[in-house]
């Protein structure tokens, strides 16, 4: 197959769909591998790296013009729609139901769309989610650590402390992926660490993993006022799973919490589980209201392109391999969770929450 790998064109977006080393597989695996040029340069990767395993170097529009399938991380883009073929398979995150633009677009283009976000194991898990969600775990913490610092208006601490001196104290609502990442970081950090859950079972699994500097608490508003009051940096980790996030912070509780304390609503991308959060960017990526601090960036991974790229592309490739050796129709035929992620077939959407979300016909 002959697989095309634009640029990322979307503002700040940094990624790229395939790194040398997928593309050397698909090269040896006898497909052709074309990449924009320059297109790895956001992530580390330059295009010497991928004529080093065999992969050709174009413009733009040969890319669009003879790819039977493109590889990209974000959803097209206006000048992107009109680039994209009839029957041209594209394998990247649309997030449809967000984008009746875009659906329409990919609805008049003909193209085979197969998204990342509703690829879906049979535990319920979104493998193509999942790698960004620990990314943004992870990084969470060292926003946390870094705006806990005097100089951004934080309290002045170190997460870890020092000898004599206690750690930070650090409450994380949600102990899913993200959650999960986050209180790993914190714990390694030495900082004591809160999560709360309304999941038991995911508590008991958590305390049967996590090390002892972090307590697993049922989630309730007693709780989690409790827990408030002592936090020096707050981790918003909350998913109700296709619903906005729940306001489980209200405006209210900022004044029960430590002046310099800094939340990090890492669900604002949901619409967070903090009432006093709204979206920010890496440029300008903090506010403070009531004397808290508030990091509100939407798009974390973006921030470290080089870790969200390989951690990305690790869980994209077995797929793409597939979709490249057998063709979208036989390898959906093979495994119904790829399957889940086609959304829109040569003119027809074939996913009922993007058909509910625009009142189109399934
Ligand atoms: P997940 O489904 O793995 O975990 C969510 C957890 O929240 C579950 O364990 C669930 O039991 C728990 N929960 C639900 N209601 C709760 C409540 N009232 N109190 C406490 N816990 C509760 O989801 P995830 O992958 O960890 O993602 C979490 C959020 O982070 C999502 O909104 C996701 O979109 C977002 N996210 C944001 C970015 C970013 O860049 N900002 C990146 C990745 C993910």
């Amino acid at each position: 197959m002959l697989i095309g790998v634009p640029k990322e064109i979307k503002t700040n977006e940094n990624r790229i769909a395939l790194v040398p080393a997928g593309a050397e597989a698909l090269v040896s695996a006898g497909h052709s591998v074309m990449v924009e040029r320059g297109a790895g340069l956001g992530s580390g990767f330059t295009d010497e790296q991928y004529t080093a395993v065999g992969a050709t170097i174009h413009d733009v529009e040969e890319v669009w013009a003879r790819a039977e399938m493109i590889m990209k991380v974000k959803e097209p883009i206006a000048v992107e729609y009109a680039r994209t073929r009839p029957g041209q398979l594209l394998f990247t995150y649309f997030h449809f139901a967000a984008d009746e633009a875009l659906t329409r677009a990919m609805l008049a283009s003909g193209a085979v769309c197969v998204t990342y976000e509703t690829v879906q194991l049979p535990s319920g898990e979104l493998p193509l989610l999942t790698p960004m969600s620990e990314v943004a775990g992870r990084m969470a913490i060292q926003a946390g650590a870094k705006y806990l610092e005097r100089y951004y208006g934080g309290r002045g601490m170190l997460l870890g402390g020092v000898p004599g001196v206690a750690p930070a104290n650090v409450l994380v609502i949600g102990g899913g992926v993200v959650g999960t990442n986050s209180a790993k970081m914190a714990a390694g950090l030495g900082a004591r660490v809160t999560i709360l859950d309304t999941s038991l079972e995911r508590l008991r699994y958590l305390s049967d993993v996590m090390p002892a500097n972090v307590e697993m608490i049922y989630s309730n508003r007693h709780n989690l006022l409790e827990k408030l009051a002592l936090a020096d940096v707050v981790v918003g980790a909350v998913l109700l799973p296709g619903a906005k996030a729940p306001k489980l912070i209200k405006r209210a509780d900022l004044k029960e919490m430590k002046p310099g304390s800094v939340i990090v609503d890492v669900a604002v991308d949901q619409g967070g589980c903090v009432e006093t959060i709204r979206p920010t960017t890496h440029e300008d990526p903090i506010y403070e209201i009531d004397g808290v601090i508030h990091y509100g960036v939407a798009n974390m991974p973006g921030g470290v392109p080089r870790t969200s790229t390989l951690a990305l592309t690790n869980a994209t490739f077995p797929y793409a391999m597939r979709l490249a050796r057998l063709g979208w129709k036989e390898a959906c035929r093979q495994d119904p969770s790829l399957a889940l992620g086609l959304n829109v077939v040569n003119g027809q959407v074939v996913y009922g929450g993007v058909a509910e979300a625009f009142d189109l016909p399934l």
